[in-house]
């Protein structure tokens, strides 16, 4: 950032209230927590000014009343110089096929973007294309609203981004088959806390459940029904839950994430109504008759519901987080979190932890209390299903 960057921000900041800065703040803090994961060491590594700056002045163009629209309501056409902007709908071996104002258009991509395409470009990104030959090519990714990432199998340390600008990340849990483990729930709204989406909670199958058994369910959600979370029930076999849901995520881009036979497809096809509406495979071609075919990965489901679904979504794994980063997928610690003796406090052995105390009074959960141990200790819990075919 060099000083007239910095002046401007130093301006831009000064006419924010507290609230507003720190909310901002911690945004960019997320922003670039998730960009330093999906670095690949070329390139700088940006500072929380960086994504300050990028913040605001996202706030300023939509202020301005230049918000770029989301894409498929209309994306802005050719400007002047032939550039374009678009959505990243399906992404292939050094080459994007990009959504723009309701063409589906193939572009490649650069050098240093395609070298690092696992972590540089994914689903739900926006760009900037110009024309090159008969096709475009990638100028610019722009800033992300969020950014979920999975660990690199290879190297643990980096992440890979998976999906790009979603609003809200759908965790879906089965009532029963598989069994309810509320330590998984906890380990998903860690991920999805990282990636500056919202969570939501869908507890599917409760048809299988008996009058007593729902309430057993109902006891174990106890925890999460304070945490500003929507949470849905829902069953696919009676449709219970499956039009509220539609409503908790209308206008939102959103991913499902859960482990597998939890009855994610089949509520995606219930949300469809009709599985023709499904913008499913895009057709692209260069023109010169090396045809490829994308499927792509953003769908339109009636009542403006985006979703994204990709081979990596359902892989989707929770890698190890530090404790402060942990405590942030905690949103009922924070309160205590900030009356603890020490700034730092990790809530485990500390003098003076308000936490802990909180828990001992019942003010927190113990249930996630115990999540939020196991987790800080790397507390794999094969139980839980984190298969090789079937992570979580
Ligand atoms: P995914 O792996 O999460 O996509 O799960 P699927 O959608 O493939 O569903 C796994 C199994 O659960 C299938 O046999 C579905 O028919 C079944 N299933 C899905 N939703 C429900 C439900 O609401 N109730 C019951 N009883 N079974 C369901
Ligand atoms: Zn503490």
């Amino acid at each position: 950032m060099d000083k007239r960057q910095r002046r401007r921000l130093r301006d831009l900041l000064a006419k924010l209230d507290t609230g507003e800065r720190d909310r901002l703040t911690k945004r960019a803090t997320k922003l670039r927590q998730a960009a330093l994961r999906t670095m690949t060491g070329d390139g700088r590594r940006p500072e929380l000014e960086d994504f300050l700056l990028r913040l605001l002045d996202e706030q300023e163009e939509a202020a301005a009343g230049f918000a770029a629209a989301p894409s498929g309501a209309g994306a802005p056409p050719a400007d002047l110089d032939g550039s374009r902007r678009g959505t990243v709908i399906a992404v292939t071996a050094g080459a994007c096929v990009v959504q723009a104002g309701g063409d589906s258009l193939d572009a490649v991509l650069p050098a240093d973007l395609t070298r690092r395409q696992q972590s540089g470009l994914a689903v739900g990104d926006e760009v900037l294309l110009e024309p090159l030959g008969e096709g475009h090519r990638v100028t610019a990714v722009l800033p992300r609203r969020s950014l979920l990432t999975r660990a690199d199998p290879h190297d643990a340390r980096r992440a890979r981004a998976i999906a790009a600008n979603i609003d809200v990340v759908v965790v879906m849990v089965a009532a029963k088959a598989p069994p309810l483990h509320p330590r998984l729930i906890d380990r998903y709204f860690v991920a999805v806390e990282r990636s500056g989406a919202r969570a939501a909670l869908a507890v599917n199958k409760v048809d299988l459940l008996t009058d007593a058994e729902r309430g057993e369910v109902l006891d174990l959600l106890q925890p999460y029904l304070g945490l500003h979370i929507p949470v849905v029930l829902c069953s696919v076999t009676t449709g219970e839950g499956i039009e509220d849901l539609r409503d908790v995520l209308a206008g939102a881009t959103c991913v499902f994430v859960g482990q597998s036979g939890v009855g994610k497809s089949s509520v995606l096809n219930a949300l469809h109504e009709d599985a023709a509406a499904k913008t499913g495979a895009v057709r692209a071609g260069d023109g010169r008759g090396r045809h490829t075919t994308s499927a792509s990965s953003l769908y339109e489901l009636p009542g403006g519901v985006r979703v994204i679904d990709t081979p990596g979504i359902r892989r989707f794994s929770v890698d190890a987080a530090d404790a402060v980063t942990l405590a942030d997928g905690f949103a009922e610690f924070a309160p205590y979190a900030a009356r603890c003796r020490y700034r730092d406090c990790a809530h485990t052995h500390e003098p003076g932890c308000a936490v802990k105390a909180a828990v001992d009074d019942g003010a927190i959960a113990r249930s996630r209390y115990t999540s939020y141990r196991k987790l800080l200790g790397g507390d794999d819990d094969p139980q839980l299903g984190d298969g090789a075919d079937d992570t979580v």
